[in-house]
């Protein structure tokens, strides 16, 4: 049935006819294929191989403090983080590691600098990865120790290069370059092959995206252990979701990169929902509803901006990968939702409810949003009854 959106009281452009057309759009073209690397075991998540881009993110409490880090972890874990990184600073917060692991339902990677006792603590605690720079425990003896503890417990380490804390000698020789940040990396890799430890896992952060992205293309050539992707201090929200979305969007795009964290000057629960959009935007990951808005425009008749804003927070919680499209007018409207499961294409204070590409329903404004809940809970009922 041709929808009846375009009468001459609304004035609007007459509405395509969709209901012949096939309701799903081919699959886009694929990305170039992933970089091969070992796959290293954090807890129950893979990282590296086969295994899909996985989210990480860190707590900002105090770790002694054991019970707020915990909840922390666990609002980080319900927005959909897969591993949870906690720093160890000092003795007191290595006291909390043993409390923290017990009631932890993600794995934990303990975050060391120095000094070698708190990550032998992480590891007796039955942590699950250490983030550590071996050359930066100067003692040869301390490195060994810890490193027989984490191959005991099969325990990766993840060399964490940052551009801001190069090695004085690096940055006389490279400055601070992606070649500093690669001959760090190699340095402290070497410490470990040495000692026979091969469950490596790499980061080569910096605030630049260009740097950053030119690090890892050159790490890319040397090693095959798989890429903690980031860009370090990315800034506050805007800034920080942006640079990260395209300075990871360019190496994951190439096939670089095994797991990713955000980083932004704000909650760490926001910089989950950023890295899932950077993995689905790409289609390297499926997790909850992906919603197609328009930005509205003079066309449009209803309030489309309010509408799509509600849809997206009554679909947080779905974790269905539906598309839902919520467009303005019959201008893209229609297009738009032969494309989705679910559609609504505005008109003059009412819309038209489409799903798979045809048009099932006009509802007023007032009730577009229930129509739209009924419509996704119902595609969800019968295309992913395992998410129910
Ligand atoms: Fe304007 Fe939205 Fe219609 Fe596009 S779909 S013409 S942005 S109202």
């Amino acid at each position: 049935m041709k929808p009846d959106i375009a009468s001459s009281e609304t004035a609007l452009p007459p509405v395509p006819d969709w209901s012949g057309v096939a309701p799903r759009v081919p699959a886009p073209p694929p990305l170039p294929p992933r970089r091969k690397t070992r796959a290293v075991k954090v807890g129950n998540v893979v990282i590296g191989g086969d295994a899909p881009v996985s989210v990480q993110s860190m707590t900002t409490t105090k770790t002694d403090d054991w019970a707020a880090t915990l909840d922390q972890v666990e609002q980080l874990a319900a927005a959909g983080c897969e591993i949870v990184r906690i720093s160890v600073p000092d003795a007191k917060a290595a006291a909390a590691c043993k409390k923290i692991k017990e009631g932890a339902n993600v794995p934990l990677v303990a975050d060391i600098h120095f000094d070698h006792r708190y990550a032998l603590a992480a590891i007796e605690a039955g942590w699950d990865k250490l983030r550590l720079n071996p050359g930066n425990i100067r003692d040869p003896q301390k490195v060994r120790e810890v490193v027989g503890a984490a191959k005991a417990r099969v325990m990766p380490i993840r060399i964490g290069v940052n551009l801001g804390s190069l090695a004085p000698d690096i940055i006389e020789r490279y400055g601070r370059t992606p070649a500093g940040m690669v001959e760090s990396a190699l340095r402290h890799i070497r410490i470990l092959e040495e000692l026979d430890f091969r469950d490596i896992v790499v980061s080569l952060k910096a605030h630049d995206v260009r740097v950053t992205v030119a690090a890892y293309r050159e790490m890319a050539k040397h090693v095959d252990y798989p890429f903690h992707l980031g860009i370090t201090e990315a800034g506050t929200t805007r800034t920080g979701t942006v640079k990260s979305s395209v300075g990871l969007g360019m190496l994951l795009a190439e096939g670089i990169g095994d797991t990713i964290r955000v980083s932004l000057a704000a909650d760490p629960v926001e910089e989950v929902p950023v890295c899932w959009e950077i993995l689905k935007s790409l289609g390297l990951r499926e997790r909850g509803v992906e919603i197609t808005a328009c930005p509205s425009c003079g066309r449009v008749q209803v309030d489309i901006l309010r509408l799509a804003d509600a849809v997206e927070k009554i679909t947080a919680e779905y974790k269905a990968p539906v598309k839902v499209a919520v467009m303005g007018c019959a201008v893209n409207g229609p297009g738009e939702a032969s494309m989705a499961d679910v559609g609504i294409a505005g008109g003059k204070g009412m819309g038209l409810l489409y799903r798979d590409g045809v048009m099932v329903r006009s509802l007023p404004e007032g009730k577009l949003l229930d129509g739209l809940r009924e419509e996704i809970e119902k595609v969800i009922a019968e295309r992913y009854p395992q998410y129910l």
